[in-house]
């Protein structure tokens, strides 16, 4: 390394780009509770609950007639409602499960009315208050998403996302966790994101706080269509704006890359591989890939912004929304041997690494304003002051930058400043709990007073 001498040093840090204070974003702290949750985590079960829902040959949102014993989506319906409930058995009673069940009237992409019926297992927490969503959906398509027969195995869209859930649900079901955790399979994802929207308009209207949710959708092949494998890589898509947001403003303070799903894919990104030796997530900076969406855009609609979705590394178009069959040479399906049970078992891992850090830390901070009052060297964010929480840590980035980039424990106060420009940097804040669990941070709003 060059050594350059004291007085050229300073000379340097005065002409030079930008200087930040040398506080590098800490580790994150590893919660030996946490790290128990995500090593109970076993790929044969995944595997085995996989290979379940497949068996039931098919569900279509339209085989809802079908035999409610071995075959259709009610049948599938009906053995995830048994998984929650055999689970929420250990709980001393603070895991419920319900159905979410409506008519779903005909819509221009279907050919009649149709019932719908969503799984919901929700685990209380300790506070009321923040509620964190893992989601998945269990209808299905082969390549007629309105015919109810024949068959659609579904293995990897979206048994792999459900699997995962009912997984994550039974490891951490005996955890006491601060925040209430929902475990949520929809129905009616394929054609309209039914009931995903049901459950979260419900949920605004009763003026739940989700704070949170995790959309598992597609997370159990590790080898896409196209021959690349990264095995060791999940995507997380987050959204830019939020419903409501003024363009006018948004341009005015550079806020573009923070919405509350994009602080959320920070989160994750940075604690997950923490816990899950070998993974990463690729925050995937876009509300979803082209030409299809999922679950997490019906809480984004109703409110929720702090929604992510994650999927695998590479797709194989081949396996999804196909009838099963052999086309020149070439095998078509959604089917369960292109699984990849220690892919998905990492990815079930990364799930319960951010909804334990999530559900187990402290709240993230609230009221959090950035204040512009005057032109100025530094930048000063204050918030409402929380229960349980140890301390708040000042985290900041430059414009350009994807993630955080430094921080600064501040103690536990309501109001402080860090020696870079507001101008420069973007800065936010996050709450420290007493084992240093760590929030997500929080965007401040920009005001003048
Ligand atoms: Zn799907």
């Amino acid at each position: 390394m060059l050594r350059l001498a004291g007085a050229t040093l300073c000379a340097a840090a005065i002409i030079g780009a930008a200087p930040a204070p040398n506080d590098p974003l800490p580790a994150v702290s590893i919660d030996p509770a946490i790290a128990a949750l995500v090593g109970a985590v076993s790929a044969e079960r995944l595997k085995s609950a996989d290979d379940t829902l497949v068996a039931f040959g098919t569900r279509n949102d339209f085989s809802e007639t079908s035999s409610t014993s071995t075959q259709g989506v009610f049948a599938a319906r009906d053995w995830i409602a048994a998984r929650f409930r055999s689970i929420a058995a250990a709980t001393g009673g603070r895991m419920s499960v319900a159905l979410d069940t409506y008519v779903q009237a005909k819509t221009p992409r279907t050919p009649r009315a149709v019932a719908e019926s969503s799984v919901i297992a929700t685990l209380q927490g300790s506070e009321p208050g923040s509620i964190y969503v893992m989601s998945s959906h269990f209808d299905d398509c082969h390549g007629h998403c309105t015919v109810g027969s024949g068959v659609a195995p579904g293995a990897d869209d979206n048994g792999s996302g459900v699997a995962a859930v009912l997984e994550a649900a039974r490891v951490m079901a005996t955890t006491q966790f601060r925040g209430t955790i929902v475990f949520a399979c929809f129905d009616g994802e394929e054609l309209g994101l039914w009931g995903s929207n049901h459950f979260a308009r419900a949920e605004a209207a009763r003026h739940a706080h989700i704070a949170a949710v995790l959309n598992n959708d597609i997370i159990g092949n590790s080898v896409g269509g196209d021959g690349i494998s990264e095995p060791n890589v999940i995507r997380a898509f987050s959204e830019g704006l939020p419903v409501g947001s003024s363009l006018d403003r948004v341009n005015l303070v550079g806020s573009e890359n923070d919405s509350p799903s994009r602080e959320l894919s920070r989160f994750v990104a940075e604690v997950v591989p923490a816990y899950v030796p070998d993974f990463t997530v690729r925050q995937i900076f876009r509300a979803d890939r082209f030409l299809r969406g999922g679950d997490q855009e019906s809480f984004q609609a109703a409110g929720y912004s702090a929604a992510i979705r994650f999927v695998e590394a590479h797709e194989n178009f081949a396996h999804q929304h196909q009838d099963v069959r052999v086309e020149n040479g070439m095998q078509y399906g959604d089917l369960p041997q292109y699984i990849d049970a220690a892919y998905l078992a990492r990815a079930t891992q990364a799930n319960v690494a951010a909804l334990s850090a999530l559900a187990l830390g402290p709240a993230a901070p609230v009221g959090v304003q950035l204040v512009t009052a005057h032109l100025g060297y530094d930048s000063t964010l204050r918030w409402q002051p929380a229960a349980d929480v140890a301390s708040y840590e000042l985290v900041w980035r430059a414009t350009d930058a994807a993630q955080w980039q430094y921080a600064r424990n501040v103690g536990n106060v309501s109001q402080s400043t860090v020696p870079v420009s507001k101008d420069d940097f973007i800065v936010g804040v996050r709450s420290v709990d007493a084992n240093g669990l760590r929030s997500p941070a929080v965007y401040p709003v920009a005001v003048r007073e």
